[in-house]
């Protein structure tokens, strides 16, 4: 492999190996709050500011009635609504299969946040279980600087 092109590795189906890597630059726009907030330990969800709709995920504008939202701090103890063992993931999380991803509930917020279980084996996760946001000690500027633990375990 490398810049000399592609090596053919089989036929019936068609499978090449090949070379990929690029440099980049891309920005997160009105999505930068949420990412500078993890760094802070901080959730910044939104909340309308024509029918007062909260999402646990950033939006610019509300999902519900249109009118711009403005950033609103999540609680950081929610529970689990729902979750699913991924026995595989992208390149990031193939190191920690299986992993738990769950959609957190927060009091007072009519939508979920997505994210990973930590601390907890598969068998054991429950829809209901208290959960708590943890944050990267070093930040990374994605959404792998939030996960979540079970709330009643001290860090
Ligand atoms: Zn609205």
């Amino acid at each position: 492999m490398g810049k000399k092109g592609a090596t053919l590795l089989g036929v019936d189906p068609l499978i090449l190996a090949d070379h990929y890597e690029i440099d980049y630059q891309h920005s997160y726009a009105q999505d930068s709050p949420f990412f500078v907030g993890l760094t802070k330990s901080r959730l910044l969800g939104s909340r309308c500011s024509g029918c007062g709709y909260i999402f646990a995920t950033p939006r610019a504008h509300c999902m519900e009635c249109g009118a711009a939202t403005a950033r609103h701090e999540l609680p950081k103890v929610g529970h689990i609504h729902t979750f699913t063992t991924c026995y595989y993931g992208g390149e990031a999380f193939l190191d920690e299969t299986p992993f738990t991803l769950i959609l957190v509930g927060f009091e007072g917020v009519q939508s979920l946040f997505l994210s990973r279980l930590k601390g907890l084996t598969p068998e054991k996760v429950r829809i209901g279980l208290p959960v708590m946001a943890r944050f990267a000690k070093t930040p990374s500027f994605k959404v792998t600087d939030v996960w979540f633990e079970p709330a009643n375990q001290e860090s």
